[in-house]
């Protein structure tokens, strides 16, 4: 088969599906393309978390004002998608109390509602929480279910004429005197011909940059996730302490995940899965949440994060990598013209990553529409049922949450 489009999207995530839905809704003929089912990457194996910005409140100002923006926004648009719950800063004995205040404050410098509550008032909404709690604060967390996600964005472009093919995979990259002119894809689909091509495939960025000729340094880390069986928790579980490994416990409807770690690997499709990772995840959230030492588990599940790290931008250790996001316009960066990337970035974060490429593609293509995407719905965000129906279209089957898609009664 030989197709044209104006702008061809690599990668079905949640950044590339918000790219297909931006550009589609301007007005441009979009094909979005995913070597798998969409979300199987790591939008799929994601621990879930709606951040509320307060995580990096003290640390990365302009990474927490994204997240509130962008929580606000999911809220309005992602219906059925997010779960609200709000979510909890706890603070335990032995974890540092200036840490806390310090969060506490930068959460009120950048707009991020935070309320501090007693001890017993959190034991009252979560009455398994530790025995030695000293501080808790309340701030707008919340859950998103990356399936329902990435569903309702891909439905949502195809409703504004977007063309969406899961199930293909990009072996290379088509190219004519320095110019990227379309993708070469698997399993029967053929060559896709393309003004613009988008390269949205998270960790996999820097082999689809080897296509084009450009070099793209991500540094990718892994992270495992647990889940278990409990029902009756209804707010998110950080632990107010430096980020570390397994601080956060999400809730679903009659589960709970636990996470996670950072370890940095070579290869994002082989990796190791180690032992101690998962030891230390539930350990470390049951001193939180002591529930967390004995509730059977469910499912075990690993993903690696999209981080981009060029030598002038890394700042030490795995955790130190920004979780900011970056748009690559490789006309002008390599003088590889067609091209663009984007890497880093969050799942919270996807829809302004998604309408900051965007933006740029726009340009480049001499388009003057403005993004859309902050105000209207997504399509059947208020309909489990038929999200849930979109998800088993769409070939979505990520472990994230694998126990919530169906469960309608
Ligand atoms: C352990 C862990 C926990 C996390 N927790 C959170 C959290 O709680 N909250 C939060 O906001 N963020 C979280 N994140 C980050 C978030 O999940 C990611 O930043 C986000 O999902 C990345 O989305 P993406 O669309 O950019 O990439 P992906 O979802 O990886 O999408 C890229 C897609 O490209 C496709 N692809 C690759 N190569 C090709 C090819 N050759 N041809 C066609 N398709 C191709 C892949 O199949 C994949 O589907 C977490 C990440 C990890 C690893």
């Amino acid at each position: 088969m030989m197709h044209s489009t104006e702008v061809l999207v690599v990668g079905g995530g949640g950044t590339g599906t918000g790219i297909a839905r931006d550009l589609a809704m301007r007005g441009l003929d979009v094909t979005l393309i995913d070597r798998g089912g969409l979300g199987i990457g790591t939008t799929g194996r994601s621990h879930g978390l709606l951040h509320s910005g307060a995580r990096y409140a003290e640390s990365d100002a302009a990474g927490a004002r994204e997240c509130i923006v962008e929580n606000d926004i999911l809220r309005d648009i992602a219906g059925e998608c997010i779960r609200d719950t709000g979510g909890y800063f706890v603070r335990l004995a032995d974890d540092d109390p200036e840490y806390f205040e310090e969060k506490y404050q930068a959460c009120l410098e950048h707009d991020i509602p935070a309320e501090r509550i007693s001890p017993e008032e959190a034991r009252e909404a979560v009455p398994d929480l530790a025995e030695d709690v000293e501080e808790v604060m309340v701030v707008p967390d919340g859950v998103i279910y990356p399936s329902r996600l990435v569903a309702a964005t891909a439905a949502d472009a195809r409703e504004h004429g977007a063309a969406i093919y899961p199930d293909a995979p990009v072996t290379e990259l088509l190219r004519d005197d320095g110019r990227v002119i379309g993708a070469a894809v698997d399993h029967g689909i053929g060559k896709i011909h393309a003004d613009h091509i988008v390269n949205a495939t998270g960790a996999w960025a820097g082999q689809l940059g080897d296509m084009a000729g450009v070099d793209i340094e991500m540094k990718p880390t892994r992270g495992v996730m647990i889940a278990q069986e409990y029902d009756g928790l209804d707010i998110v579980l950080n632990r107010a302490r430096d980020p570390d490994d397994g601080d956060i416990v999400i809730p679903h409807a009659e589960q709970v995940v636990l996470g996670t770690t950072s370890v940095e690997v070579e290869d994002p499709d082989e990796y190791e899965k180690a032992d101690w990772e998962i030891e230390r995840t539930i350990e470390e959230c049951a001193e939180m949440f002591p529930p967390a030492a004995e509730a059977p588990e469910t499912r075990t599940y690993w993903g690696v994060r999209p981080l981009y790290a060029p030598e002038e931008a890394e700042t030490g250790g795995a955790r130190g990598i920004s979780r900011g996001f970056f748009v690559l316009d490789h006309e002008e960066r390599d003088g590889v013209e067609g091209f663009t990337s984007v890497v880093g970035g969050k799942l919270t974060t996807h829809r302004m990553m998604a309408e900051a490429a965007a933006d740029s593609i726009a340009e480049r293509l001499g388009v003057d529409e403005p993004s859309q995407t902050t105000e209207k719905p997504l399509y059947a965000s208020q309909d489990p049922e038929q999200l849930d129906e979109l998800v088993a279209e769409f070939d979505i089957d990520g472990p994230s949450d694998a126990d919530v898609i169906g469960s309608v009664q």
